[in-house]
């Protein structure tokens, strides 16, 4: 039986020129019921990209129908396990299998794309190296290269270190599409990335925390062009919070909470959804479906 018909093409994609985000997994890095995050975003050309890549992303994909040759990039906000982990099994798979009409990258197939701030960029090849710089070229047993496995995308704007030592914000162009991922507020010292994914005629975004902290006057000034945030989002409040804690975001502005997804939850989300849902937010669930021009949840 072929999954990808029965299960994947049923209710994702709108129409042509819509722009979607489906949730593979919705939770947090230690959830268990809603799986760590990874989502599938669906450019109005068609092009499948993922944010985020967690331990448990493999097997999300099998569950949506998917495989990893039905994907044609990889965005990635930061090096933590329930971002990246999924991520030497996608590169081995494109590597070494063939399936369908692509071909094994070691046979001449299509490396995935690969897009990420060049700080990040530089700690997901720290992680994985370990595994995928074992290919064999001449006398070299170690040979293998992160451009081995994908094809990067390189930022053609960028602003000046602030903080840290890396650039503020890095913008790529994806599809016609300008993605800035922009230096954001996660563990202290750490170089991790929000993004701003330039949606319909180009005048507005979609917002997507990775894991960060709340700056409320940020997500303030960006609300006029922006249709729908993507916050983490966490109830366990303690000092040096490192994640989006519903104290701050229920401070938000009103305007801003109608337009925002709660994500990266607990597995004890349904015990506040009712307080949630009254302040305006949205809860992030696995296989909900929003277009990204609109803001509105499709499926
Ligand atoms: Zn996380
Ligand atoms: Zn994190």
């Amino acid at each position: 039986m072929d999954r990808r018909s029965t299960l994947y093409n049923a209710p994702a994609v709108v129409d042509g020129s819509s722009m979607t985000l489906r949730f593979l997994g919705s939770g947090g890095a230690f959830s268990r019921q809603y799986g760590t995050t990874c989502s599938l975003v669906t450019f109005p050309g068609g092009e499948r990209w993922l944010i985020d890549c967690g331990r448990q992303a493999p097997d999300q994909l099998w569950d949506a129908g998917l495989d990893w040759h039905e994907i044609d990039g990889q965005i990635v906000t930061h090096v933590h396990g329930d971002h990246i982990f999924g991520l030497e099994d996608f590169a081995f798979q494109r590597y070494y299998q063939a399936s369908g009409e692509v071909s094994a990258i070691m046979c001449g197939g299509p490396r995935p794309r690969f897009l990420a701030h060049s700080a990040v960029r530089d700690e997901v090849w720290e992680s994985l190296a370990a595994s995928l710089r074992y290919l064999k070229v001449g006398d070299n047993p170690r040979a293998g290269t992160f451009d081995s496995y994908f094809e990067m995308i390189e930022p053609h704007a960028w602003e000046q270190p602030g903080q840290n030592p890396w650039r503020h914000s890095e913008t790529f162009t994806l599809n016609g599409h300008q993605i800035v991922a922009r230096e954001s507020e996660h563990v202290p010292g750490k170089p991790s990335c929000s993004l701003e994914i330039e949606v319909g005629q180009g005048d507005r975004i979609a917002w997507w925390s990775g894991d960060c902290t709340v700056d409320a006057g940020f997500l303030a000034a960006i609300e006029p062009r922006t249709t729908i945030y993507f916050h983490d989002c966490t109830f366990t409040d303690y000092p040096g919070q490192v994640h989006g804690a519903f104290s701050l975001l229920e401070k938000l502005p009103k305007s801003v909470r109608d337009k925002m997804v709660l994500m990266h939850h607990e597995d004890d989300i349904e015990d506040h959804r009712a307080q949630v849902e009254a302040l305006g937010f949205r809860v992030g669930l696995p296989d909900q479906v929003y277009d990204l021009v609109t803001g509105r949840r499709v499926d």
